[in-house]
């Protein structure tokens, strides 16, 4: 199956309602749909990351993406290094981080092209899935203490298992608030994220304050530029820590887990360079003891089938990941319905990726985002 041909669309995309968390309040995302076409007509669907702008990563993008012009789509692994090799090594420029989140929305369009060329789900193609089912936790939603609080009753009232709340905001907001949702779900599974908002001292002082309300685990503390400042927290910490932002390599997650700097690596396609990375980003983690918490942020229906894929055929996962999409007003997939019950979803196993994108809404979110820039 040769590609003939690549389309890179931004879009955008408003919430439902602001999306607070420890970086600022949010109304809308952004994300780079990124479609592959096959000889016979098949297209492959990826999305990316679009920081810090959707139009300049957009050309990015088709650079890299027109090395797979002409290739078979089964080349995937080397047209990438080689796309890698001419646009940034051959400048001087070694940015990994920045290319696994465009390499992303290749990776996941390449992989849909492979299965739907051999009748496969991408579970099948990544050594097939070790579960039938994959675990989800509740993202609560809320602009006061009082809307967590409603939420997280109304998720566990839903029958969710595992709740997620962000802190990081304010330390008194954020201990009123975990308070408040402690009180809202009993004894409920809670979790938190504080998305790199303290130093290690604040982390340790806000850590033994929120221990009383039985967290079993917190992303991403201290600054992703530091892994040892997480280090630092993971060993003293009377909860388990996980490393998120720090973790978007393969050689960062290699560096938290060999120097034990957390006790979860958290990690998603779209940072660590798509599917197949996060396979390998797993077996890291996996000789170290540790599990794979699938992280998904900003991010469609189109990363959640991918996330799905990957934690389907990964044997140390978790089971209380992050799904994001439902916080849009209007998902960008027709089908198949990606709405975890009582945390758990189980996609069927369709060729590729398995999703037919709804063009009314993605034309609606391409325009919007054409209106943004004018
Ligand atoms: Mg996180």
């Amino acid at each position: 199956m040769l590609v003939t041909d690549i389309r890179v669309t931004p879009l955008a995309l408003p919430l439902k309602r602001p999306y607070v968390w420890s970086q600022g309040v949010e109304t809308r995302f952004h994300v780079n749909l990124v479609e592959l076409i096959g000889e016979d007509g098949a297209i492959g669907v990826g999305e990316t990351t679009t920081a810090p702008d959707a139009a300049a990563q957009a050309m990015v993008l088709r650079k890299l993406g027109r090395h797979f012009i002409g290739r078979p789509v089964f080349e995937a692994r080397q047209i990438m290094a080689e796309a890698y090799r001419a646009n940034f090594l051959a400048f001087g420029g070694n940015m990994p981080r920045y290319a696994n989140q465009l390499m992303s929305g290749l990776d996941m369009a390449a992989l849909d092209l492979q299965g739907q060329a051999t009748g496969r789900p991408v579970w099948d193609l990544l050594g097939g899935a070790v579960r039938a089912n994959v675990g989800y936790f509740y993202f609560l939603q809320g602009e006061t203490v009082e809307e967590l609080a409603a939420d997280a009753r109304a998720a566990v009232a839903a029958g969710n298992p595992v709740i997620y709340l962000k802190v990081g905001i304010e330390p008194e907001r954020d201990i009123a608030a975990t308070r408040a949702v402690r009180a809202a779900i009993g004894d409920t599974r809670l979790r938190l994220d504080a998305n790199e908002a303290w130093d290690p001292g604040l982390a340790l002082r806000m850590l033994t304050r929120l221990a009383e309300f039985d967290i079993e685990y917190i992303e991403q503390p201290t600054p992703s530029t530091a892994i040892e400042a997480l280090g630092q927290v993971a060993r003293q910490s009377p909860i388990a820590i996980g490393a998120d932002q720090s973790v978007f390599t393969l050689n960062e997650v290699y560096r938290a887990v060999s120097g034990g700097h957390a006790h979860m690596i958290a990690i998603g396609p779209r940072e660590i360079g798509g599917v197949q990375p996060m396979i390998k980003a797993a077996a890291i983690a996996e000789a170290a003891g540790l599990k794979i918490c699938i992280h998904s942020s900003m991010t469609t229906g189109i990363s959640t089938v991918a996330e799905h894929h990957a934690a389907r055929a990964i044997p140390n996962l978790d089971d209380g990941n992050q799904i994001m999409w439902q916080l849009l007003e209007e998902d960008v997939l027709d089908r198949p319905g990606v709405a975890p019950v009582k945390g758990r979803l189980a996609l069927e196993g369709k060729p590729g990726l398995g999703t037919v994108l709804d063009r009314d809404v993605i034309g609606r979110a391409a325009e919007r985002f054409e209106a943004e820039q004018a």
